[in-house]
């Protein structure tokens, strides 16, 4: 069986130096799940890895793989989170039928290859699965004309297997460019501060590109107020005043794609508290609040880290999210199913498994019960965490250790 080898003449062999990016609707009809395609485009240049071409660092909440056209070898394969699948969840989900839009960046093979999406629910079971094939000969794959956008790099790395990060603006009209520069510049300020982005400074592009909205601000719908900007944005998703979030997904990768990007911040012209993250996918932070800082960092934690969110709260309606007989890929909780494949190498023998809140000083990486909304049956691994907590001031150190190896993944051969 052929094995990928980590440096990049595997790669050449394999694909071109350009981006194929498919374009999916997904969609749900009182629970039942499909996904189709809805477009093909290719475009030069590609930003992502060249290295670990054949494997995921995370397992995510869908996967997509490209395969020979015979089916057999896995040339590539990328794993995602989406917002449909969170959406599942909810009440109106059980009886209504939505479609939702999901974009993957793949590198553009040289051969035809087979293409399948596949998304998995919470118990980890396939829920849908969609097969296309990409033909270099197909004359209906769009190529894209290359733009220019208007771009400023924040942060540029000398490496070219630095890891890039784009920063859209969200409701900020021709006239708040500036404003725009300025949030994108604290973004990108307070996310290199954090461990472990701070020691890996120089594996990071942070490339802000302007997209003017017609009015300023986002939508509020617990207000009554809709606004027209660049990418729909809104509060209130699924009813959580504080969950802002897009539907409009081709929308940001329309935006980005004049600029090399495998992950995507979105920052919105708003001083309302919210945000979301979703893993390889996009983050979305409000810009204004005072809480913009540690916020954008947690979300980039969801949408570049896949990792979970530590907090829970006493009746929480999502505290069923997690199956109790289930270990979450997530590498930052764990229901204890299979702990040993979380951040058990970083714990002692001495270390009580759950740790005993009253022993946090004493444990500062521990096993402690709370944690993906749940407060029973989910665990965390400190007491405290930027996960967790938008007044700490760090990762726990499993997140921390997660982080990293996510980063040497990209980053390294
Ligand atoms: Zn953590």
């Amino acid at each position: 069986m052929l094995k990928f080898s980590a440096d990049g003449n595997e790669f050449s062999r394999l694909f071109a130096d350009s981006t194929l990016r498919v374009d999916y609707a997904l969609c749900a009809d009182r629970g039942k799940v499909n996904a189709y395609l809805h477009e093909m485009k290719k475009s030069e240049g590609w930003a992502g890895r060249r290295h670990n071409l054949d494997s995921l660092a995370l397992k995510g909440n869908g996967q997509v793989t490209m395969r020979s056209a015979d089916g057999g070898e896995v040339l590539y394969t990328q794993s995602f989170s989406t917002l449909m699948q969170e959406w599942l969840s909810t009440a109106e989900a059980k009886d209504g039928c939505r479609s939702w839009e999901m974009t993957a960046l793949l590198p553009l093979p040289r051969e035809k290859s087979m293409i399948e999406l596949t998304l998995t629910d919470m118990r980890h079971d396939t829920i849908a699965r969609c097969m296309t094939v990409y033909d270099p000969a197909d004359i209906l794959v769009a190529g894209c004309p290359k733009t220019v956008p208007d771009s400023v790099y924040l942060l540029r790395s000398k490496r070219n297997d630095a890891i890039d990060v784009v920063l859209l603006g969200e409701g900020y009209t021709q006239a708040e460019r500036d404003s725009f520069l300025h949030h994108a510049s604290v973004a990108v300020d307070e996310i290199m501060s954090y461990e472990p982005w701070l020691q890996s400074a120089d594996k990071w592009n942070f490339v802000a590109v302007f997209t003017p909205s017609r009015q300023s601000g986002v939508s509020v719908p617990i207000k009554g107020k809709w606004l027209d900007t660049a990418f729909g944005a809104h509060f209130s998703t699924f009813y959580s005043d504080r969950y802002l979030t897009t539907p409009h997904v081709w929308a940001l990768h329309d935006a980005a794609s004049g600029v090399p990007y495998e992950h995507i911040v979105v920052l919105a012209n708003t001083d309302e508290y919210g945000g979301g993250g979703i893993y390889n996918n996009y983050t979305l932070t409000a810009a204004r609040n005072e809480w913009f800082r540690p916020v954008v960092v947690h979300e980039f934690g969801h949408s570049f880290g896949g990792l979970a969110d530590e907090y829970f709260y006493e009746g929480d309606v999502m505290e069923d999210s997690y199956p109790a007989d289930i270990e979450p890929w997530e590498p930052n909780i764990t229901t204890l199913v299979d702990f040993d494949s979380k951040w058990r190498y970083l714990l002692d023998d001495s270390v009580p498994v759950p740790t005993p809140p009253a022993k946090m000083g004493k444990y500062p990486v521990g096993v402690y019960e709370g944690g993906g909304y749940s407060a029973k049956g989910v665990y965390r691994p400190a007491f405290e965490c930027r996960m967790r907590n938008n007044s700490y001031s760090t990762f726990c150190g499993a997140c921390v250790s997660a982080l990293s190896r996510l980063i040497d993944f990209y980053t390294k051969d």
